[in-house]
């Protein structure tokens, strides 16, 4: 049977990628963010893959720490920004999963548990202004978990809002917010936590106890395709070529008739759509790589297909593959043609599409159906 669509997921190439975010992160250790199913890829079979290299995981709910530690995910696990009542505070402590605290209640609860110990990450809103305790209240609830029997170990992070903007001072404020803070506290010796890829990429002084690199892992450079860093896309998102036709200049193509042939074109129609993931608002121009060419997406973006202008690619045929974004077409270039982010695409492939996972490391390939 043909293929339709299909995202292999090179397991190898993420490990790589964290190798570079190791590089880059010295002495820090580093905690690899598999949220959101590992952004798009898979949540087991991606922990699996990095377990042995990773200093430990985080993700950003409940659900996703157990649905590792079922399957047998051994590493230090990270609830990022959460609430959690009493139970499921227990149920961290008896898996070995730390526990972000930002908010004033969640740190009273931890202070009345008996029998359950945790670690803590105390989260400061050093100027993002989404998660994370004022530094008033921060101060406070350092105080009270410092010297909580519950609390086994206390760590510190704070997150950036800026940190893939790189002529913005505001890093820097937020920065000085928290060395500021830590001072004011006697807590320098605090563990810390506050850069994300961009972060870690940009701002080597950001780089402190632990790291949080998320998109990189996955090979999306949050400065854009040009970016010198090496790194190597985790996905391939394929396609196959459903229909080739040939058409005069001046007539549309797809829903709108948006686009017109400015010449006599050919148009191959490949079987991926806004159904799939393949983004909606994708412009014309945005670059499919069809063999060895890079060709133009034309007309509007359907639910199972899009329209390519392939004029002039030589030897292009029914059936035929083409690569959607991946090792060839950088994810992040189809998301400034779409006017959103690699983070978007990697997390918005639908479970229709098949996930395939390739480990050059014990060399068995595997197939799973839908989101893993
Ligand atoms: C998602 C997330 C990260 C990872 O960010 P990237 O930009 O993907 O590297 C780090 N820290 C927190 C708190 C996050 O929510």
């Amino acid at each position: 049977m043909l293929t339709t669509v299909r995202a292999d997921i090179d397991l190898t190439a993420l490990r790589r990628n964290l190798a570079v975010a190791s590089e880059l992160a010295g002495g820090a250790r580093v905690l690899a963010v598999l949220k959101a199913d590992a952004y798009g890829h898979g949540l087991t079979a991606a922990a699996a893959g990095l377990s042995a290299d990773a200093d430990a995981f985080a993700v950003a709910r409940l659900d996703e720490a157990l649905t590792l530690r079922e399957a047998g995910i051994g590493n230090r696990l990270v609830l990022l920004g959460t609430l959690l009542d009493e139970g499921e505070l227990r149920q961290c402590g008896q898996l070995d999963i730390d526990v972000v605290v930002h908010d004033p209640k969640t740190c009273a609860r931890i202070r009345s548990l008996r029998g359950t110990h945790l670690r803590v990450w105390l989260k400061l809103d050093s100027g993002m202004h989404r998660l994370g305790l004022p530094p008033a209240a921060f101060a406070q609830a350092h105080r009270d978990l410092r010297d909580c029997p519950a609390v086994t170990q206390l760590l510190h992070m704070s997150h950036f809002a800026s940190a893939d903007e790189p002529d913005k001072p505001y890093t820097t404020q937020q920065l000085q917010c928290f060395e500021q803070l830590r001072r004011q506290l006697g807590a320098e010796s605090v563990a810390l936590s506050q850069a994300n890829s961009a972060a870690l990429i940009d701002r080597p002084e950001s780089r402190a106890d632990w790291v949080r690199p998320g998109i990189m892992l996955y090979g999306a450079n949050p400065f854009g395709a040009g970016h010198p860093l090496a790194l190597t896309a985790v996905m391939r998102l394929r396609a196959n070529i459903l229909a080739l036709r040939d058409i005069p200049a001046g007539d549309p193509v797809g829903y709108g008739g948006d686009w017109v042939a400015p010449r006599p074109s050919r148009i191959a129609t490949v079987g991926i759509g806004y159904g799939d993931g393949y983004p909606r608002h994708a412009r014309n121009g945005t670059p499919v790589a069809v063999g060895e060419h890079i060709a133009s997406l034309v007309g509007r973006v359907s639910m199972d297909s899009i329209t390519v202008d392939v004029t002039g690619v030589p030897a292009v045929a029914i059936g035929d593959e083409v690569e959607l974004w991946g090792t060839r077409v950088p994810v992040s270039e189809v998301a400034r043609c779409a006017g959103t982010i690699s983070y978007a695409l990697l997390t918005g492939v639908t479970p229709r599409v098949p996930r395939r996972y390739h480990d050059a490391r014990d060399a068995t390939d595997s197939t799973a159906d839908g989101a893993v």
